[in-house]
């Protein structure tokens, strides 16, 4: 097998396509060296193979000699010696995997600087000082790295020898004590190993790659390969190459660069320079740079030979790139180039660019591929305007986008702050519908308690409105909240960020979501791939969200889930009212308060919806959601300031109670036991309807049903709406399609029974997760998740990401068999899962004919399901 490759070796494929077996790096200057013929340092690449051989067997037979081939092959080329008195050949030894690990292995720079070459190199650059820091620099780094030595000693030298000599910084100790600490560095090597500093370069290259290899499994690169997902087993190769000196004189200079705005996706020059530097100089910035347009004015032909390479680098990539180049001696060398890093903005702007670009003609597809679910959801949420955030504590992103405010503990006080101008967080425990108007007050929401698709956190996505949930370690006291030891009080700033679900004290800059207008067509280009396998809809329960569904792209509602139009203060006892009724008196009355309110609501979103299905989905309060606290009357009962109201209210409340309620009175149950209230939403949604189409309107209206578990239930249901239909509308050819979500188990395997009813299945995947795997989608966030998915019990969360073995095979086998019966069928998802790119991934390849989602989800729904198609 062979394992080292020239970056001018004739590969039977393109190297950029050797990655696995070249690294990142490798294939990349591969590439440029013998496909594109740019002016790149020689060197060459020691394959993955090698590494992985290492791992397994120590150092393999035969590399010794490839090596030393290949360096001997470098030495040619450069026309210089490694270890040469008078011009030395010095050499990089870098890691490169396939997959980008950044600062996650080990680099050796300066190799084959000795007490000899060292002299070399100084009158080769006419800079003594820089030479013997270069070769203090190289002892400490080898010793480190290569050796195992601990740097703490070199360290403790370096700022002896700077008080010696009155100086602050690095650069400014003289070559003469440079020379001394080189010294006083070798006797530390010997201490600690026992043998002098290696004077052989050949020796002092074997090391490095050795410990370039190790390095593939060092602590870093394990965590960051956990975190990551990349496979163990990969291994790195390594790069060798001969070094130039950006800092020879004043003809030189190193800089970095990328072929756009990396930010903005602007064509243009984009990139920062120095000259007489080196590369860490750039980065470090330890001198202020210069943009890189300005480079013309000091090495004019260096710069349009560097433009004329940024052309062909993007043709040839098809894609922004960035490079790192050096100039020695008026001389351009590339260093480096890769696919660069970008911005949502610049991704989506480009990816657009380039394809109505004459150049580069990306395909529609390409194009779609070329921006991620996470570039859309920057684009569309606010973020912060820095990267410096310190985070005190992290919670769950439940909702994306950056929020700050004066953090306040009640909603009535969220609300008051508001209405002083304020920028409120509104920080509980968990919410409940009591909170809604504080929510609706807040810029942010942060909660200690709470899933993904508990009450704040399906509320806040509604509302496209940032939210952090289940930030465990918050302690509630009076007045104020800790983490850790630090106390945030009422009234103190916080910053949080749904996105990633991280807390930090203060005020942090925020820049507002402005999406381009290329958006637009690049989700016309989506559309038109989905256009016969799948549409999105949304989640929406007013006429407001309904619209911003409609403008997002939506192709009707979803998911209207009506109780959530009882959140508002004064809908709430309305909903209370019906469920606590005494009397039929009672009942009736509150239900005729529930069917005024909604038909105003339901006119709102068909008038947003015209033309589009509307699914109207009928009430489903999980019961202690919407009754009063039992635990706030009981402590007014024991401190004897219960009035009449809340005595009443306490007696039905204790009556209504249940130990589970998530598998309590919900959905259709609740129907069951008051007959009539379901009867009476159909009829306020049909009088709706109605309305709208003798106003002119275009209504589709979808009745759902939730939680079945039979038919025969469902069959009692369609009773109530066919009740509600012969007394409306009946004879207006009003177009109602009936259907049910299928949301537990039972209901999934009976699919070919229920189907004989419903017209539509909509599979509620969130309690189809929480019923499949027994896990209370409210509690087990908190305590039970984190350790799930850290001993690796859970490939993640099945709340956030559907389950593919478990709750896909359930909508498998629903639809099949739902299919059977009535081969029409028209079979959706409305979980939380309809916005969550790989399971709308799962849901694709079913075949199902929708997904409803957050309305500010919908734009990255339809580019997951193009994505999907592609
Ligand atoms: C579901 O269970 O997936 C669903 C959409 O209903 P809800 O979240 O309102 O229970
Ligand atoms: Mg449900």
């Amino acid at each position: 097998m062979q394992f080292v490759f020239s970056f001018d070796y004739p590969h039977e494929v393109a190297p950029m396509n050797l990655k696995h077996l070249l690294g990142g790096k490798g294939a990349n200057l591969a590439e440029m060296t013998s496909v594109l013929k740019l002016p790149v340092p020689h060197g060459f690449t020691i394959s993955t193979d090698a590494c992985r051989a290492y791992i397994d067997e120590g150092w393999p037979d035969g590399l010794t000699v490839e090596v030393d081939a290949a360096l001997a092959q470098l030495e040619d080329r450069m026309g210089k010696r490694l270890g040469d008195p008078g011009d030395p050949l010095l050499v990089s030894v870098r890691s490169g995997a396939q997959f980008s690990m950044p600062g996650m292995m080990d680099t050796v720079l300066n190799l084959g600087l000795n007490d000899v070459s060292v002299e070399g190199l100084a009158a080769q650059t006419n800079d003594p000082r820089f030479a013997y820091d270069s070769y203090r620099r190289f002892i400490a780094m080898y010793a480190r790295i290569v050796q195992g030595i601990d740097s703490l000693e070199f360290d403790r030298l370096l700022d002896a020898a700077k008080e010696l000599a009155g100086v602050d910084s690095d650069g400014e100790i003289p070559a003469e004590l440079l020379r001394y600490l080189v010294g006083a560095y070798q006797e530390i090597v010997v201490h600690e190993t026992g043998r002098p500093f290696p004077q052989d370069p050949h020796e002092q290259i074997r090391g490095a790659i050795e410990a370039v290899f190790g390095s593939w499994n060092g602590p870093r690169a394990i965590a960051y390969r956990e975190r990551e997902g990349i496979d163990h087993r990969l291994g790195t190769a390594v790069n060798v190459q001969a070094m130039v000196f950006g800092n020879r004189d004043n003809q030189s200079g190193t800089g970095v660069g990328f072929t756009r705005d990396p930010s903005t996706g602007d064509q243009g020059v984009y990139g920062d320079f120095l000259v007489n530097a080196q590369g860490e100089d750039v980065v470090a910035g330890v001198r202020i740079t210069e943009p890189l347009a300005e480079l013309e004015g000091h090495f004019p032909e260096v710069f349009h030979q560097l433009m004329e390479i940024f052309e062909r680098l993007e043709l040839h990539y098809r894609d922004m790139c960035d490079v790192e180049f050096t100039v020695e001696q008026g001389k351009l060398w590339m260093l480096q180039t890769r696919v660069g890093k970008r911005t949502g903005m610049a991704a989506l702007r480009m990816a657009v660019a380039m394809t109505t670009d004459e150049g580069i003609r990306l395909t529609k597809d390409e194009a779609l591929l070329r921006v991620s679910p996470d570039h859309l959801d920057q684009l569309l949420h606010p973020q912060f305007a820095t990267s410096k955030v310190d985070v005190i504590t992290t919670g769950l992103g439940a909702s994306p986008g950056a929020a700050v405010g004066k953090v306040y503990f009640s909603s009535d006080d969220a609300v008051r702050a508001h209405e002083r101008g304020e920028d409120v967080i509104l920080v509980r425990k968990e919410t409940s519908p009591d909170d809604v108007h504080g929510m609706l007050a807040a810029n942010g929401i942060l909660t200690s308690r709470g899933g993904l698709v508990s009450h704040a956190a399906v509320v806040a996505r509604g509302w496209g409105k940032p939210a952090v949930v289940g930030a465990d370690q918050l302690v509630f006291g009076n007045g104020s909240v800790s983490i850790g030891g630090i106390v945030i009080h009422e009234g103190d700033e916080i910053s949080i960020d749904g996105t990633n679900g991280t807390v930090s004290l203060g005020r942090l800059p925020l820049k507002v979501a402005e999406p381009p207008e290329e958006l637009e067509l690049l989700l016309q280009w989506a559309d038109e791939i989905s256009a016969d396998h799948m549409s999105v809809r949304a989640n929406a329960d007013s006429g407001t969200d309904a619209a911003t569904a409609r403008r997002f792209g939506a192709k009707g509602i979803g998911l209207c889930r009506t109780e959530h139009m009882f959140l508002a203060e004064d809908r709430l006892p309305i909903v209370r009212r019906m469920i606590l009724a005494d009397t039929p008196e009672e009942e009736a009355r509150a239900l005729e308060e529930l069917r005024v309110a909604q038909r105003a609501d339901f006119l709102e979103i068909l008038e947003a919806m015209d033309g589009l299905p509307v699914t109207v989905r009928l009430l489903d309060p999980p019961l202690h959601e919407f009754l009063p606290d039992i635990d706030a009357l009981l402590i007014k009962e024991s401190n004897g300031s219960l009035s009449p109201e809340d005595a009443q209210l306490l007696e039905a409340a204790k009556t209504w109670r249940e130990f589970n309620p998530m598998l309590g009175v919900r959905g259709v149950r609740l129907g069951v036991l008051k007959p009539g209230l379901y009867t009476m939403q159909v009829r306020a949604l049909l009088e709706a309807a109605l309305e709208r189409k003798r106003a002119g309107g275009d209504p589709h209206v979808e009745v759902m049903i939730p939680l079945t578990i039979s038919r025969q239930e469902l069959a009692y249901a369609h009773g109530w709406v066919q009740e509600a239909l012969a007394e409306i509308g009946a004879d207006e050819g009003l177009d109602v399609l009936f259907g049910t979500m299928i949301e537990t188990p039972r209901a999934a395997l009976l699919a070919m029974e229920i189907a004989e009813v419903a017209e539509f299945f909509s599979f509620g995947t969130n309690d189809l997760t929480q019923l499949t795997y027994g896990f209370s989608r409210d509690d087990v966030e908190g305590k039970l998740m984190p350790i799930y998915l850290a001993q690796g019990l859970l490939p993640s969360n099945p709340f956030k990401v559907v389950d593919s073995e478990g709750v896909v095979e359930l909508v498998n086998i629903a639809a099949k068999r739902g299919r059977s019966t009535r081969p029409e069928i028209k079979l959706g998802v409305c979980g939380e899962h309809g916005g969550d790119p790989e399971s709308i991934a799962s849901f694709v390849k079913l075949g199902l004919d929708y997904v409803s989602c957050s309305p500010y989800r919908v734009p990255i729904a339809r580019l997951c399901v193009a994505q999907s198609l592609i």
